[in-house]
């Protein structure tokens, strides 16, 4: 079987650097314990491999004793997980992504200047808990236009607004639209990271290259998903997570599959499946 891989498949650049810098401080770890605040990736294989290696998951900073390695994941935290791991003569390694600490940058900036902080985004994602964690907790967070009417914004104040990296281009720009409506002093900040974008519009390309696609990821990675939905459009598509849900014969009707992989998919999986491909 001929198989093609799709640019941009599987980890982001964000996240495939913070996976290395998490790798290279486990190969080299000495007798240190090594933390992360949460786990690294949405992907078990992955967590699993980073485990055996020694890396220890933890929920919140209480439970992480003094002096031992912490690991910042790619989504960041905010500035009070520094000044308490700091306190705590922790030794940080900050893989968070370099976009993301841009956002960190301007929050800080424009809250310390007097500014109100807005925050397009979900307020549950470890992202803009992050984000929100360089304005004291105190910005504004917006998922929908429709949340905007029941919010009082105060005449006499100037607004900053950020987005959630992987927030919609379209979703933001209504949002910012309406806010404009709302407030005279806004300065807008698009802090969008197109990734996820790049990596449908190759998965779309590819398609319409083979007879069939394999899109690699969690059932429930809604990145992951969501190439699924569009690579159906296409051509035969099917979602798996790892090579061992693979059948030979549903390939029998195919000469050329075509792979792509959501944003927490390990290039070994990637690479596993592709073999198995080729085997066939
Ligand atoms: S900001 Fe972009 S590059 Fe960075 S981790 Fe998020 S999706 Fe990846």
């Amino acid at each position: 079987m001929e198989v093609k891989i799709a640019q941009n498949a599987g980890f982001c650049f964000g996240v495939k650097r913070a996976m290395k810098m998490a790798w290279d401080e486990l190969e080299n770890k000495g007798e240190n314990d090594t933390y992360s605040l949460g786990p690294l990736i949405h992907n078990k294989q992955a967590v699993d491999k980073y485990k055996e290696k020694g890396l220890i998951e933890k929920e919140d900073l209480e439970n992480i004793p003094s002096n031992s390695k912490l690991i910042i994941r790619s989504h960041g935290v905010g500035e009070k997980v520094y000044t308490e791991s700091k306190s705590k003569d922790m030794e940080i390694v900050d893989t968070t992504c370099p976009f993301v600490k841009k956002i960190h940058d301007i929050v800080k900036d424009f809250s310390d200047r007097g500014y109100e902080i807005i925050i397009i985004g979900n307020s549950a994602h470890p992202e803009i808990i992050g984000i929100n964690g360089w304005c004291n907790n105190n910005a504004i967070i917006i998922n929908k236009v429709e949340e905007i009417d029941s919010i009082t914004f105060n005449p006499t104040k100037a607004y900053c607004v950020v987005s959630q990296t992987t927030a919609n281009l379209e979703s933001f720009n209504n949002i910012v639209e309406k806010l404009k409506e709302k407030i005279n002093n806004l300065t807008v900040k698009n802090t969008i990271c197109f990734a996820t974008k790049e990596r449908q519009l190759s998965a779309i390309d590819l398609a319409k290259e083979v007879d069939c696609m394999v899109v690699i990821g969690g059932k429930h990675s809604s990145n992951t998903q969501k190439l699924v939905t569009i690579c159906s459009k296409v051509v035969p598509t099917f979602s798996i997570e790892t090579k061992e849900e693979l059948k030979k014969e549903i390939f029998e009707n195919f000469k050329v599959a075509g792979v792509t992989a959501g944003a927490s998919t390990p290039d070994w999986i990637i690479d596993e499946v592709i073999e198995y491909l080729k085997e066939i």
